[in-house]
């Protein structure tokens, strides 16, 4: 997408322009950007250190919209987890970490994860074992992201250590969270507008709006959320979706955020 539209002062900047812009108005409005002609949420990357040029992009587009042909991503979504999930709406999704497993590395977020054999344990007795799926962070935010009937279904989903609670409950797009949401543990997900690194070294993941929350990721966690993601550069941030599970806070300053306790929490596609 060449264009976009900044809702702040409803004006239409070509990718160049707004590259150039002072670095302090591109921060800021780089989190109001739409689509010029659908409205859909939108977001600039800046030029990255491999070579990529500056440019928009919206996700999604509306339908119909003709600047989504442009940029049309092959997602690479089939069938699979995700086509369960919408095909068996009566089942309990159990969701799974990798916790007791610190030294398995996945290097490919989509890996299927390995139960080792204790994918039963959390159903109880005398339920029969295929009356639960077992699904992880990764495809559930790929059904958030592709399905609002997923989003707003009464299914349960059970959260080690956690509880149990309803997707439509659980789930917080992140342009939704209110003060209500407050202290509450959630799986907040959305649209990274911007990343950048906090003086602390903890790197702050951007929603769009100026109220919009954030997601924080300590400094020690960054380099492995950047192999796993195959990140290089923050501005590759921009554009992707992310799903943390956490206990939103608001900081003295009145920012809502999220800080992520652990990688096993926060999945970005
Ligand atoms: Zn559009």
């Amino acid at each position: 997408m060449d264009a976009a539209r900044c809702t702040l002062d409803d004006a239409i900047y070509q990718a160049v322009r707004f590259a150039a812009l002072p670095p302090n108005e591109l921060a800021r409005k780089r989190r109001f950007l739409v689509c010029p002609e659908c409205r859909g949420p939108a977001f600039f990357r800046k030029a990255s250190r491999s070579g990529q040029a500056a440019c928009f992009g919206a996700r999604p587009h509306e339908d119909g919209c003709t600047l989504a042909a442009s940029e049309y991503e092959q997602n690479n979504i089939g069938p699979g987890d995700d086509q369960d999930i919408l095909e068996n709406p009566g089942q309990r999704i159990i969701l799974n970490f990798n916790f007791g497993a610190p030294d398995e590395r996945h290097n490919d977020p989509d890996a299927p994860v390995n139960l080792g054999g204790r994918g039963g344990r959390f159903v109880g007795g005398g339920v029969r074992p295929d009356a639960a799926m077992h699904r992880r962070l990764s495809t559930i935010l790929r059904n958030l992201m592709m399905s609002g009937q997923f989003r707003t279904s009464r299914q349960i989903i059970e959260i080690a250590r956690v509880g149990e609670f309803t997707v439509a409950d659980f789930f917080v797009p992140f342009g939704a969270v209110a003060a209500a949401h407050d202290h509450q543990y959630r799986g907040y997900w959305g649209m990274v507008v911007s990343a950048r690194f906090g003086q602390t070294g903890a790197l702050w993941l951007n929603s769009g709006g100026r109220d919009d929350m954030s997601v924080c990721v300590p400094e020690q966690f960054v380099n492995e959320l950047y192999e796993r993601f195959r990140i290089t550069d923050e501005e590759e941030l921009a554009g992707t979706y992310a799903l943390v599970l956490g206990t939103l806070r608001t900081s003295q300053g009145g920012k809502k955020y999220v800080q992520v306790e652990d990688l096993v929490f926060i999945t970005l596609r």
